[in-house]
Order: structure tokens, then C-alpha cells, then sequence
């Protein structure tokens, strides 16, 4: 038997992709067919070795993600979830050919309705090149809506609201390091411990329909999902108002390492 290696064997098997990319969304506030693509939520590291960040500016929700507990954390899940992303890393063309040819699917043009695409409902948008891709398959596929709830405020100032994708909502998100960025009016969802708090500030709850993402007024609140030590956690408090405490404590413990600012105001 010879031991020269076939030209087959030298050829690294190519991973085998799903036929769909995107999947049903499965929840209660999934009041109509929507369809999602998700990659695993912050930090992680793949089969192979690498380490990723899917999150960059997330801030205190890391710590309160309903994404990086529960069923999202079952190895088969997160297996699925980090194969996206793999796909995404490796080889980005392909995957983005193959997200546009999906879209052109007949289930993505019902009948009565136009079809929504929820894009991550765990991860962000991670990178420049990404968001860029994902402009592009919405672009290609103007009958499709799709929806975004994002932390990445700075990206999308500069990359997304100057000539957004006419099929395309999204939404800033409290509880990231950019939080400070978001500016009054704009779309925005903030994460509640409970319905009557969100009611009390005046918000409206997305729970009846996750299309609220895309066509919901512009203060949107979601009630903490149902995972005890998460609620625990959270307390009385929103992410909002988290993040807003933590960004305090931080500039205290800097301000307090550095002492006062030698920066003296100019004389006129
Ligand atoms: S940005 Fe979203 S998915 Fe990422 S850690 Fe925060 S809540 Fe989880």
C-alpha cells in the first residue's frame, strides 16, 4: 500500500453547509413568520483554536445576555451558531453569495406579506467588512424586510444612516460601551426588569411582536427574559440605567488614578 498521499487526501475537506442559512424564529413574540441568522453572542473560541468577539461594544449586558445562557449555550446550539460564524471568517464571499442566493428563495416571498429577516438574535454586527457584506444582501433583496437591534452605534453613524438599504430598520440598544452615542430620538430599546416598570417609564413592550424592532414606536422596552440569576441580577434596574452607573464608577476610578485635570481654562 503506498503511502504517497492522494491528491484528494492533500485537499482539505470543505465544511459542509446547511441548505438555509437563516431559521424560523421560535418565540413568542415571533407573532408571524420571521426568519433569523444568528452567530454566538461576545466572546468565545471556536473549534479551532480562535478566539472571537461578536460583541465589541457591548457593555453591561454582556453580563445579563440571555445569549450566553440557556439554551443557547447547548453544544449542539452553540456548535450551529459558531459554524456560522466560521463560515462568516472563512470564507466571506461565499457566504455572502450564498445568503443572497437564499434570499431569492420562494418562502422569502409569501403571498400575503413581505418576509422579515431578524439579523442576530445573538452577536452584532462585529466588523466593518460585515456590516458592509450584510448592506449588500439586503440590497440584493428589496422585497425582504430585515431588522437589527445593535450596540455598534459609531458604525452605524458613519457606515449606515448616511444611505441606509431602503429594507432595512434598526435600533439602538442600552447596556453597550457606546450607549452615550445614542442621541435623542433616535430608535432606541432599553431592557426592563418587569412589564410595569417598562409601562411606568412610558416605553412599549415588544413582547407582543418582535417586528416592534422594525415598526415599533421610537422607545421600545423589553421585559427581562425569564432566567432567574439573570433577573437576580439586573435587579430594579434597566440597562440603560446599568450602563449609565458603570460608565460613572469608571470615570470616578480613572479621574481618582489621575487626580484633577492639570488642564487649566484658557484666559481670553
Ligand atoms: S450585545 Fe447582545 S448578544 Fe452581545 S453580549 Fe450584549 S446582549 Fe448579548
Amino acid at each position: 500500500m503506498s503511502n504517497t498521499p492522494t491528491p484528494e487526501a492533500d485537499t482539505a475537506a470543505a465544511p459542509a453547509r446547511p441548505r438555509f442559512l437563516l431559521r424560523e424564529m421560535r418565540s413568542s413574540c415571533a407573532t408571524q413568520r420571521i426568519w433569523k441568522w444568528t452567530i454566538p453572542a461576545f466572546a468565545g473560541r471556536l473549534p479551532d483554536g480562535r478566539t472571537y468577539n461578536t460583541c465589541p461594544s457591548a457593555g453591561i449586558c454582556k453580563d445579563l445576555c440571555y445569549a450566553r445562557s440557556g439554551t443557547f449555550r447547548f453544544s449542539n446550539v452553540l456548535r450551529l451558531h459558531q459554524s456560522n460564524l466560521q463560515y462568516v471568517l472563512d470564507e466571506p464571499e461565499k457566504w455572502e453569495e450564498q445568503m443572497s442566493a437564499e434570499l431569492q428563495h420562494a418562502r422569502y416571498r409569501p403571498r400575503d406579506s413581505r418576509a422579515h429577516v431578524r439579523v442576530h438574535d445573538s452577536g452584532d454586527y462585529f466588523s466593518v467588512e460585515y456590516l458592509d457584506a450584510w448592506m449588500r444582501i439586503m440590497r440584493s433583496a428589496p422585497e425582504v424586510v430585515f431588522y437589527s437591534y445593535t450596540k455598534e452605534v459609531a458604525l452605524f453613524e458613519e457606515r449606515v444612516r448616511p444611505a441606509p438599504p431602503d429594507n432595512f430598520h434598526w435600533r439602538y440598544s442600552y447596556g453597550g460601551t457606546q450607549d452615550e452615542l445614542i442621541a435623542p430620538g433616535h430608535n432606541h430599546v432599553d431592557v426592563f426588569p418587569d412589564e410595569e416598570s417598562l409601562a411606568d417609564a412610558g416605553y412599549t413592550s415588544q413582547a407582543p411582536s418582535d417586528l416592534r424592532g422594525a415598526y415599533g414606536p421610537e422607545t421600545l422596552g423589553i421585559p427581562a427574559n425569564n432566567i432567574a440569576h439573570l433577573k437576580k441580577k439586573q435587579g430594579a434596574s434597566t440597562f440603560r440605567a446599568l450602563q449609565r452607573a458603570a460608565n460613572a464608577e469608571k470615570r470616578e476610578r480613572r479621574s481618582k488614578r489621575t487626580g484633577p485635570s492639570s488642564r487649566r481654562p484658557k484666559a481670553d
